[in-house]
């Protein structure tokens, strides 16, 4: 029996064509390319192919965001790069093939004009047992369609199998929120110069040291001692309880479900200097002591929501974002959103 294909879609929220309030100017391509990859939940590819102009950070951040190892083959943007992408994992040895695909407003100070949408898709499928769909497939993407748009002409194919044998699985395709290309990039742009001649005036982080951190900062990574017990988070390669060094076991916090102990709301002025772009752009946001298990902590910022929004005892989950720039590069972690905040899968495939 032929496994089913998913896909999936996530929209950005930074800019609305709609003209709505922004709520997420903590989104990028690689935040969506993420939060599109987590909810396919195929865990067994051990290569990644992606389309479309990839941050730098897909280069050394992809597996520590998946908390697992992965090789990115890079594609070019849009309809080209998907052609691309179907065309090698066609013959491609592990069951299912990932393709994503992102559309963003990367380069921004670079083009001038609306980009062509914000938002990414995953796939995951397998097209070796059937040559003629990848044929179809290729035939189908229009030429020069922008990344997203072309992934919906992907998913139109996929949807008219020959035979009607019903094999694509649409629950996390999210409905279109907005025409390709009405992204009014003003305020993102806007975003983006502030980001790049933001000098954080507060806490240094070094490069190095935000990436050794980043298995507790992007999965929520903890280590158990075998000797005491003691749960160790942030890991911090020795236990907090009797400071053993070996045999420490690694294992990942539950990503949902952390309840709110304390909530404080940050208003404009008050933040530390490295987040101000955030801020110039969002305006206030809330911080959580969330307790994500029996006895274990973390502040995180709430997302999504408007301040004030999040009280003691809800239960939150988390999501990657950006958290502010430093040495010219948007620095992530995961920041918390009430349930009916998170980006749901969509009801319905788009008509
Ligand atoms: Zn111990």
């Amino acid at each position: 029996m032929t496994p089913p294909i998913r896909a999936v879609r996530v929209w950005g929220r930074l800019a609305d064509p709609q003209g709505h309030r922004l709520t997420a100017p903590d989104e990028d391509e690689f935040t969506m390319a993420i939060a599109a990859l987590e909810h396919l939940g195929d865990r067994s590819a051990p290569t990644l192919h992606g389309v479309g102009r990839l941050p730098e950070v897909f280069r050394w951040g992809l597996s520590g965001a998946l908390g697992r190892s992965v090789a990115l083959c890079e594609h070019p943007p849009g309809a080209e790069g998907w052609k691309a992408a179907l065309t090698e994992v066609a013959g491609a040895a592990s069951t299912p093939s990932i393709v994503f695909g992102v559309d963003g407003p990367g380069h921004l100070l670079d083009s001038p004009g609306p980009w062509p949408g914000f938002g990414a898709a995953a796939f995951a499928l397998d097209l070796r047992e059937d040559p003629g769909l990848r044929e179809r497939l290729l035939a189908w993407v229009p030429n020069g369609a922008p990344t997203i748009e072309a992934a919906q002409a992907i998913v139109d194919a996929l949807a008219q199998p020959p035979g009607g044998r019903p094999t694509l699985d649409l629950a996390g395709w999210a409905p279109s929120t907005a025409g390709p290309g009405g992204a009014d990039p003003e305020p993102s742009r806007h975003l983006e110069r502030w980001a790049q001649r933001a000098v954080s005036e507060g806490a240094y982080m070094p490069e190095a040291r935000y990436r050794e951190g980043i298995a507790s900062h992007w999965r929520l990574a903890a280590d158990r001692c075998p000797r005491c017990s003691t749960v160790t988070f942030p890991v911090r390669g020795w236990c907090r309880g009797c400071g053993a060094a070996d045999d420490l076991v690694r294992f990942e916090l539950p990503r949902s479900g952390g309840r709110v102990e304390a909530v404080t709301t940050i208003g404009k002025g008050g933040q530390p200097t490295e987040f101000d772009p955030l801020v110039e752009f969002g305006g206030a946001y809330d911080v959580a002591l969330v307790e994500l298990a029996p006895g274990l902590r973390a502040t995180l910022m709430m997302t999504d929501s408007p301040p004030g929004t999040v009280r003691a005892g809800d239960r939150i989950g988390t999501v990657l974002r950006r958290l502010y720039p430093m040495d010219g590069q948007w620095r992530y972690g995961l920041k918390a959103v009430l349930p009916a905040a998170r980006e749901a899968p969509g009801p319905a495939p788009d008509p």
